[in-house]
């Protein structure tokens, strides 16, 4: 999937991420974690479905996200001999069960959903815990919340805004949480719940996306051009506007290919977004994300450096106490700090928009 998230970056953190492991150490690279926040039925649970790629999350027009759902994604090198076998997932509370077949993936969440809140649209906080191996993904944490709703239906207690409020921001509170805010075009968009409790964890947004669903069904002879950009209500790393599947969609079996190229028609000829590609559509999010990781990256990898540094030159002393020869292990140890040096550097440029990966994904 073209538009998988982290796909450019995956290259140079596994090597990284080799490199590490090479070590020994206990240094890792720990991507941040992105989050989806909006109200019930914004399209929350379809962004970040479009953006892994696959169909495997609940969706819907009623409350489909009950429990938080932790979605590592693990890279893994592809099998050409058996490619049907390169993606599955694996849920904590199913150990050792790899499910190939992303719809049974989805009944399982369905089912587990039901197992801790209830058949009757009750909420929990209890996580459910998934793991998707595939070779078209980064090592990143996604996490799909229950959206934000007021009327209490079925058997949610009458608290039920305030509870989910408190469990959305145990999740983005974290700094290195990136925040996707998602408001449905077809709402008045300055009343965006998912902006408000954005702003609230995140008060500079430093670390909130904005994403505007639902373009294809606003009111005849409006659109979302100024929201995205900016100038109803400004954001720092700014808007993404997204036309996801319908429920319509959904009964007929869209596939998330159809859908990602309809998207993109839509946006091609429709007068309104004419000049905002960047703007515009699943393949821009993942495109900002991947900056934002790669910045994230390059933030935290001097730090790495010094503490690999610091690391060698206590395993020198240690061995020189000893009395060995410590020249070859040294030897080694300057050669996997030279290959580190090399790729900050090409993060470096990267980051500042002098490599191809990073705009043409
Ligand atoms: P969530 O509750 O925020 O996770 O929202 P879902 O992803 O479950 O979507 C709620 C409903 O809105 C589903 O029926 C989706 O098919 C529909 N939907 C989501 N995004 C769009 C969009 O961009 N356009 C249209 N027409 N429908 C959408
Ligand atoms: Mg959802």
């Amino acid at each position: 999937a073209a538009a998988a998230v982290g796909s450019s970056v995956i290259p140079i953190v596994n090597k990284l991420q080799d490199i590490f492991s090479q070590l020994g150490s206990s240094s890792t690279i720990d991507l941040p974690q992105v989050a989806v926040v909006g109200s019930q039925s914004s399209g929350k649970s379809s962004v970040l479905e479009a953006l892994v790629g696959r169909d495997f999350l609940p969706r819907g027009s009623d409350i489909c996200t009950r429990r938080p759902l932790v979605l590592q994604l693990v890279h893994q090198p592809r099998r050409p001999a058996d490619a049907d076998a390169d993606e599955w997932g694996e849920f904590l509370h199913l150990p050792g069960r790899r499910i190939y077949d992303f719809r049974e993936i989805r009944r399982e969440i369905q089912a587990e959903t039901d197992r801790e809140a209830g058949g009757n649209k009750g909420v929990s906080d209890k996580q459910i815990r998934l793991k998707i191996y595939s070779p078209n993904v980064l090592n990143i944490t996604l996490v799909d919340l229950p959206g934000i709703t007021k009327v209490p239906v079925g058997d949610q207690p009458t608290d039920i805004e305030a509870r989910i409020r408190t469990m959305i921001l145990s999740y983005i509170k974290h700094k290195t949480c990136i925040i996707l805010a998602v408001s449905p075009a077809n709402a008045d968009l300055s009343n965006s719940d998912a902006l408000q409790i954005a702003r609230n964890a995140d008060p500079d947004g430093s670390r909130t996306i904005g994403v505007i669903t639902k373009l294809d069904i606003m009111d005849k002879g409006t659109d979302a051009r100024n929201f995205l950009l900016g100038n109803v209500i400004p954001l720092r790393l700014g808007y993404v506007g997204v036309v996801n599947r319908s429920q319509q969609d959904i009964k007929s079996d869209l596939s998330i290919k159809e859908a990602l190229a309809r998207e993109e028609s839509f946006f091609r000829t429709h007068p309104a977004y004419n000049g905002l590609a960047q703007y515009c559509g699943i393949s821009q999010l993942a495109k900002k994300l991947n900056q934002i990781l790669v910045q994230h990256i390059k933030t935290v990898l001097p730090g790495l450096k010094s503490r690999i540094s610091s690391q060698l030159t206590a395993t020198a002393k240690e061995l020189s106490f000893y009395g060995d020869p410590v020249e070859s292990k040294a030897g080694q140890g300057a050669k996997l700090l030279n290959i580190l040096a090399k790729y900050c550097e090409a993060l470096s440029s990267m980051v500042e928009g002098k490599n191809e990966d990073i705009s043409t994904i």
